[in-house]
């Protein structure tokens, strides 16, 4: 726990824990919580409040997974991800899970990621302005992670929460509704407000040093990915399957479960090529890629 301005504390445990985020707590004439997945012992520090709003950055249960613990609050969160967060059937199929079928580990994901149902009661639209009283906020759309995946701009604080954009860790865009074009235009879009402090959702949270550098290495990696990608495909591998065998978005080594990280890999790769197919760089027959 840690306060970085008035009304507005840091929680945060300073590792990359799943299924855990860095969460906000506003403490203003309305207590708002911004995600609301803290490590246990930061939640600790939830106890005895009063929430009244919950806003969600989107419906990974890595930033909503404590939502159903306050019934008295009233959830906001960008309409694309509302059916997530209302059925565990629709999380699994948004993650890929019936395209790239993994049977092992689909019984348990729900309660690995301790995902619980619990329906948003309102929406989250790009710049909307959000105030709890002394403190004033707004909503930055900034999909490619997710489709409605919005970071939170505090003008007066100088700071954007960034949530699943991360500097300290790689890019994903997992999900079958994630897309890569979006995410590189979040990010130039994060560069294009120069704030002088991010706060991500995951790891140690506040970056201040070199955001530009860093933003810049962010995006590249992702194109860098790609390339390896093309040439994959430019050497023969047509099959998502297989090219996902090589790792290319997990640097050559899948963290475990191996067979979950697999699947995202897989996602990843076919929004690769997707966008290789917009660029007119490969073409698709038959769910096989093949280069120009
Ligand atoms: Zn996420």
């Amino acid at each position: 726990m840690k306060p970085l301005f008035e009304h507005i504390t840091l929680l945060s445990h300073g590792k990359y824990t799943l299924p855990y985020c860095n969460c906000l707590l506003i403490e203003d004439d309305i207590t708002c919580l911004v995600d609301s997945s803290p490590h246990p012992k930061e939640f600790l520090h939830l106890q005895d409040k009063k929430i009244g709003l919950i806003v969600n950055s989107h419906g990974h249960s890595d930033h909503n997974s404590c939502n159903h613990l306050f019934p008295q609050a009233k959830v906001l969160l960008h309409p694309a991800e509302h059916e997530r967060v209302k059925s565990g059937e629709a999380y699994l199929t948004a993650y890929g899970y019936y395209l790239y079928p993994d049977e092992a580990t689909r019984p348990l994901y729900l309660d690995a990621v301790q995902y619980h149902a619990r329906p948003a009661d309102g929406e989250l639209h790009d710049g909307q302005i959000i105030c709890t009283g002394q403190v004033e906020f707004e909503v930055v759309a900034l999909p490619g992670h997710s489709i409605g995946h919005c970071g939170f701009l505090f003008p007066r604080e100088g700071f954007v929460f960034t949530a699943d954009i991360n500097l300290d860790i790689k890019p994903i865009y997992a999900m079958l509704d994630s897309d890569v074009d979006d995410f590189l235009n979040s990010i130039e879009r994060l560069r294009q407000l120069k704030p002088d402090m991010l706060v991500g959702g995951h790891g140690e949270a506040i970056m201040k040093e070199n955001l530009e550098q860093r933003l810049k290495a962010y995006r590249d990696e992702i194109l860098s990915r790609e390339e390896k990608i093309l040439k994959q495909v430019q050497s023969g591998v047509h099959n998502i399957p297989e090219i996902a065998e090589q790792g290319i978005c997990f640097n050559g080594r899948f963290p475990e479960p191996r067979s979950v990280y697999y699947m995202h890999e897989c996602v990843m790769d076919l929004k690769h090529l997707q966008r290789l197919e917009r660029l007119g760089q490969v073409v698709c027959f038959e769910g096989k890629y093949y280069s120009r």
